[in-house]
């Protein structure tokens, strides 16, 4: 059936401006790590990501490597797109990245200018897409200069590759350095992509800091704790759950005593408030205003309805956030 989007679209989504730029991003947006591989059910990934643009998720978050097979699902991607989103490109932001081991070689990992242009190029063709809008750095690279990796996102977004550049997983000292030589390019840094959630909060101590006083903007992934923070475990590992499944990334030995006592005491606040724990965690990334959006993954449609659902409720009293720290501590 062809998809034409909701008209309602707009109405309830928050949007920040990311940083200093022009650019807003939803406060929730979603990344495809996750369930949109070769390997995955197509008509799955596609019904999420109708609902998600219907109910205001306007950011799409992809990676070369993200699959599997690495490269699956940015092709899964590109075919949603041309099956049912060419009339809302323009209402989309979509990005990549490259950083990880994508193909045999010396040129196919870390962060040469060979590296991110051509892996740029293969994205872009996998996509079916003349531009992205956000390209990432997807980690920092100890051995390359950080003067050409940067230099390589100066000149994609020169070149109308990419609209903006951003990185990922860069320490607060390397972000600073980054920001300089970016800003002396002439292309500023929009954007810094951290892992952030109540169970891992090291951004807290600088990067965040130096983004706000740069005036850079933050999109916090795995906000969930890649689903730990949710009622997902509270009774058992479901055989569909991504501890309990194929995924290397979420395994059923994190799942420890001290991590489900954490969980069980966060899920008994969060019911108090009247949210699910999965939304409690939301809400708390997206406390105080200093990280622009919260970058979930999902595996079934229900759970990108949670997420938006979270923000109707994202205050917090100073009573809960003592809870919190109280429990997390
Ligand atoms: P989350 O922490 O949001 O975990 C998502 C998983 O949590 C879902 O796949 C689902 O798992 C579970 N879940 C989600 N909503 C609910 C709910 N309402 N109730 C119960 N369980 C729920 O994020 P991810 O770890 O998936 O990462 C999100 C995105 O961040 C990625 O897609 C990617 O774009 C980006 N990312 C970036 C990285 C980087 O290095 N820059 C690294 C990792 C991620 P289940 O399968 O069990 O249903």
């Amino acid at each position: 059936m062809v998809y034409v989007a909701s008209e309602q679209r707009y109405d309830t989504m928050i949007y920040r401006r990311c940083g200093n730029s022009g650019l807003k991003l939803p406060a929730i947006s979603l990344g495809l790590w996750h369930n949109f591989g070769g390997a995955d059910v197509y008509e799955n990934g596609r019904s999420m990501i109708r609902r998600a643009f219907d109910l205001g998720i306007t950011h799409f978050d992809l990676a070369n490597n993200y699959g599997p097979p690495p490269g699956s699902a940015e092709e899964t991607f590109g075919s949603i797109l041309q099956q049912d989103f060419t009339a809302y490109r323009d209402e989309m932001i979509i990005s990549s990245k490259a950083g990880f081991h994508m193909w045999p070689g010396p040129y196919g990992d870390w962060g040469s200018k060979k590296y991110l242009i051509s892996s740029l190029d293969q994205s872009l063709k996998r996509m079916r897409l003349d531009y992205v809008d956000i390209f990432y750095h997807h980690r920092p690279d100890p051995a390359t200069p950080l003067e050409e990796t940067m230099g390589a996102l100066d000149q994609v977004v020169r070149q109308g590759k990419a609209l903006y550049a951003g990185i990922s997983n860069y320490g607060a000292e390397q972000t600073q350095q980054a920001i300089r030589i970016l800003r002396q390019l002439g292309t500023p840094c929009l954007i810094h992509q951290p892992r952030y959630s109540m169970l891992d909060r090291w951004v807290e101590h600088g990067l965040l800091d130096v983004l706000e006083t740069e005036g850079v903007g933050s999109i916090a992934y795995s906000p969930l704790a890649k689903g730990m923070l949710s009622d997902r475990y509270l009774r058992g590992i479901p055989k569909d759950s991504r501890a309990g499944g194929p995924s290397v990334f979420l395994k059923p030995e994190d799942l420890t005593e001290s991590v489900m006592d954490k969980i069980n005491r966060l899920n008994s606040l969060a019911e108090r408030r009247g949210q699910k724990l999965s939304q409690m965690a939301l809400a708390w990334v997206l406390r105080g205003e200093r990280v622009t959006s919260a970058l979930i993954g999902a595996s079934k449609v229900s759970q990108i309805e949670d997420a938006v659902a979270a923000l109707s409720a994202l205050d917090f009293t100073d009573e809960e956030l003592a809870e919190i720290e109280s429990i997390l501590a």
